[in-house]
């Protein structure tokens, strides 16, 4: 991997959070000690059923939400002491819904040239060519710079506001789930789109989805979220042909789900995902796993190493009575 131009070293985010009117505040570990590192160019899938973390960590990513312990470096500097303008020119996002994350009420001209407004970069001249430019390498014709949202197609607004993330020329983009409210067939042109982008201009992505299958057209390497940890992680080629972790191997099964309106993967696991404020002992995946046994209710496995990342399971460490080096899901 060539130098990280995005790291994040042991990040961890605790909530407090009330349960009941007279309850009394509990500890929600949201993120879990979460090492991360992106390579300038590669596109990281960061992938797990709703409420695993995955978002936080695009909220802490983004200035948004202050991390309760732990780094987050880009290029080296870390972004805690920046302030919210700086770490937008070098990060950018593109939510899920670009139905609710356009102004309805502006024109697409005013919406793409926000961040140049905003940032004060040049003059009214120079602000149009730049959104006109963008527009344009996005895939959009100069005639809908007057338009509003609503008279596009759920396709075109999902690319204004790419158009919007990249006019900063941003050096990190981070995608939250950004073709799940799209129809299959406009799902394939916006990821082809996205895909392009990166190639042309050398940006890293952090590709957070539910969707294993949409991971696999765009990412280089895999990160598999659960209850606030990274439970593996490994190159995409190596993750979809050599899955380690039980949970990895449920997300992949629920590829085969017929219904792509679901939102969160039918992990076909049998019982539901656990409340992350009172999480399992040990193992937070056994009452999950077919493969757990008693040691995995009262110790936590640690990660070992594994091609491209590591993986954190009993069955996966040398110094476990439970080892099993010929173990595949
Ligand atoms: Fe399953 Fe045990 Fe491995 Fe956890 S440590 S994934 S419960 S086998």
């Amino acid at each position: 991997m060539s130098a990280p131009v995005l790291e994040l070293k042991n990040v961890a985010k605790t909530y407090r959070v009330k349960q009941g009117m007279f309850g009394k505040p509990k500890p929600l570990n949201a993120v879990n000690d979460v090492s991360l590192s992106l390579g300038r160019g590669e596109v990281l899938g960061l992938v797990g059923e709703s409420g695993c973390g995955k978002s936080t960590l695009a909220k802490i990513l983004l200035g948004l939400e202050e991390p309760t312990s732990g780094q987050v470096l880009v290029d080296g500097e870390a972004i805690g002491g920046q302030d919210r303008l700086a770490l937008a020119r070098r990060i950018q996002p593109i939510f899920q819904d670009p139905y609710s994350s356009l102004n309805p009420r502006k024109t697409i001209a005013d919406i793409v040239s926000l961040p140049l407004r905003v940032h004060g970069v040049g003059d009214a001249k120079s602000r149009a060519k730049s959104v006109r430019e963008t527009l344009e390498l996005v895939g959009l014709p100069a005639r809908v710079l007057n338009t509003y949202p609503s008279q596009m197609s759920g396709g075109q607004r999902q690319r204004v506001a790419i158009a919007r993330a990249l006019i900063m020329h941003p050096e990190i983009v981070i995608c939250d789930e950004p073709t799940s409210a799209l129809d299959v067939s406009v799902q394939s042109q916006i990821l082809n789109l996205l895909n392009e982008l990166r190639a042309e201009f050398g940006l890293t992505y952090l590709f957070i989805s539910h969707d294993l299958a949409v991971v696999e057209h765009l990412a280089t390497r895999v990160a598999v979220m659960y209850l606030g940890r990274i439970v593996e992680e490994a190159d995409v080629g190596d993750l979809f042909d050599a899955p380690r972790h039980p949970y990895t191997r449920a997300l992949l099964n629920s590829v085969l789900t017929p219904d792509p309106s679901l939102g969160v993967p039918d992990t076909q696991l049998g019982s539901a995902y656990p409340n992350p404020i009172s999480p399992p002992s040990g193992c937070h995946f056994h009452p999950r796993c077919p493969f757990a046994e008693t040691l995995c209710k009262t110790k936590a496995p640690r990660p070992v190493p594994r091609a491209g990342g590591h993986v954190e399971c009993h069955l996966h460490d040398p110094d476990s009575t439970m080892y099993r080096p010929d173990f595949t899901v």
